[in-house]
């Protein structure tokens, strides 16, 4: 018995993917649940409509494995990070939507809390910084702001939780309320050193310590499914959020190995070790994963668009019909364009972190045309990301190798520009699905379908080793032309 039921519960969708006892995907099934947006910048989810996408996916998933609940060794779980839940502890019903990470409805919290100093403690405690993403402001809006929530929160009636928090109270029926480090690592209420709730942080964000889930490593025993679920009962046992769960999948288990996934966004996650490092460019420090109590630390930058420019291109403007179609294009252009796309759609992610920034094309000449454009949208990817590798080397950290994933990286075009312009060796896996198979790989080194960290790292198969051929010069020629486009769009402000 050594099959592993992973639950993919992400922003727009939820995923179950079966694998067996060797990491190879057996089955799977998804399904996409409804997006709330009830005002300008808020994003909600129905914690219902989550729970019930959850339990019918890993039904269907086992179906179409042919196999029984008792066929499966475990569960692991990796989710959306930072959304918020709120749920009454006798009845299990939320009292609120789920606020998602995506949700700005707490910049205003954010800034009064910036404007009186207290940002230094956040990034010293946490690893984070003050921003709307993260989950305590979430929590205070709405103690704050539904009638009646915080005198039912200080009589201890409520529980908190982020995804992975709310699917294991629902998978348990209400009989256990925990997380594991990696989310208790994004709510901004997380001492990552210390690796407790902090008291400091709950006074300022003014959230009562009995909300919160007991937390755990990554790969622990969370409890197991009431047996009517999925017909019999089986235990959950590994948990981490996406990003991380991703750096898992892709077997960066050593200092200076990190990953890069390019989906709608881009996420960069850099594993650090045991060290906990601190940015002075405005990357955040996290949680990579906790096994055996023993912490290892990422350094992680985000990117706000990757995909989505490409989506842009396409849907917004018209210029190609496929997102594939930018490979044939960009081939034709070559990487001599004077064309810059800044997607700043939402404003500038890590480094810049500027909130007001908007796009622009710049560099425009009578001869661009649609193909340059296009390629600058796939360029666009690589220089936001090589903005991110510079962060790291300005913090000193290690970076050793860079592994690929997500939807874009099926794009040869792209990667091998991604390689030359950040000049190091990009590698990408056989299996892309990395975010499933690291919750997958979690609960099964908890229950021993996993022996050991070597043991998942020899399954890890390369696809294609992409390296940089790029001269040193006009490497630095076309970045400059990207760090002038981005000097107007953040002056423009
Ligand atoms: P997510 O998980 O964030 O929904 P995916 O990992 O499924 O995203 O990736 C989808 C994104 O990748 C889309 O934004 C799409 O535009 C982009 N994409 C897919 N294929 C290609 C391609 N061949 N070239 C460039 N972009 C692509």
């Amino acid at each position: 018995m050594s099959a592993i039921l992973a639950i993919d519960q992400g922003t727009t969708s939820t995923r179950a993917i079966i694998f067996d006892g060797d990491g190879q995907r057996v089955a799977d099934a998804q399904q996409e649940f409804p997006q709330y947006f009830p005002n300008d910048g808020w994003v909600e989810h129905d914690p219902a409509e989550i729970w019930s996408s959850t339990l019918e996916v890993c039904r269907q998933a086992l179906v179409n494995a042919n196999l029984q609940a008792s066929d499966l060794a475990a569960i692991g779980i990796t989710n959306q990070r930072e959304t918020s839940i709120l749920w009454d502890r006798a009845s299990g019903e939320p009292v609120h939507k789920a606020i998602v990470w995506q949700d700005r409805r707490t910049a205003p919290l954010c800034e009064k809390l910036r404007r009186e100093g207290h940002e230094a403690l956040v990034v010293e405690r946490t690893g984070l910084l003050l921003d709307p993403y993260f989950s305590a402001t979430k929590i205070a809006w709405m103690l704050d702001n539904v009638e009646g929530l915080r005198l039912r929160a200080e009589r201890g009636e409520l529980a908190f939780g982020t995804v992975d928090s709310w699917l294991l109270w629902c998978l348990t029926d209400g009989r256990v309320h925990a997380t594991d480090a990696t989310n208790a690592s994004r709510t901004a209420l997380f001492n990552i050193h210390e690796q407790r709730w902090d008291d400091d942080l709950l006074a300022l964000f003014q959230v009562p310590a009995s909300l919160l889930p007991e937390v755990h490593d990554s790969a622990a025993d969370f409890g197991s499914t009431a047996p009517s679920l999925l017909g019999s009962a089986v235990p959950v046992c590994g948990i981490a959020g996406d990003q991380q769960a991703a750096l898992f999948g892709q077997a960066c288990f050593e200092r200076g190995m990190a990953k890069s996934t390019y989906g709608t966004g881009c996420f960069l996650v850099l594993n650090t070790g045991s060290q906990a490092m601190r940015s002075e460019n405005r990357l955040l420090t996290t949680v990579a994963y906790r096994l055996d109590g023993k912490v290892t630390y990422a350094m992680e930058g985000s990117i706000f668009v990757a995909g989505a420019a490409i989506q842009w291109l396409r849907d917004g403007l018209g210029l190609i019909s496929h997102a594939a179609e930018s490979e044939e294009l960009a081939r034709k252009v070559g990487s001599n364009n004077s064309v810059y796309l800044v997607p700043a759609f939402t404003g500038l992610g890590a480094p810049y972190w500027d909130p007001h920034a908007r796009g622009a094309i710049t560099g425009l000449t009578r001869d661009s045309g649609i193909a340059e454009i296009v390629t600058a949208g796939l360029q666009s990817v690589c220089y936001q990301t090589k903005d991110l590798v510079r962060a790291i080397q300005n913090d000193g950290a290690p970076l050793k190798t860079l592994r690929v994933d997500g939807g874009m990286v099926g794009n040869d075009w792209l990667i091998q520009w991604l390689a030359d312009m950040l000049n190091v060796e990009v590698d990408r896996p056989e299996i892309t699905e990395t975010t499933a198979l690291g919750a997958a790989y979690l609960a099964g080194l908890q229950v021993g379908v996993f022996t050991d960290l070597d043991q998942i790292a020899s399954k890890w198969q390369r696809n294609r080793r992409f390296s940089p051929t790029m001269s040193p010069g006009s490497r630095e020629k076309a970045y400059q032309g990207w760090l002038d486009a981005i000097d107007r769009v953040t002056r423009t402000r």
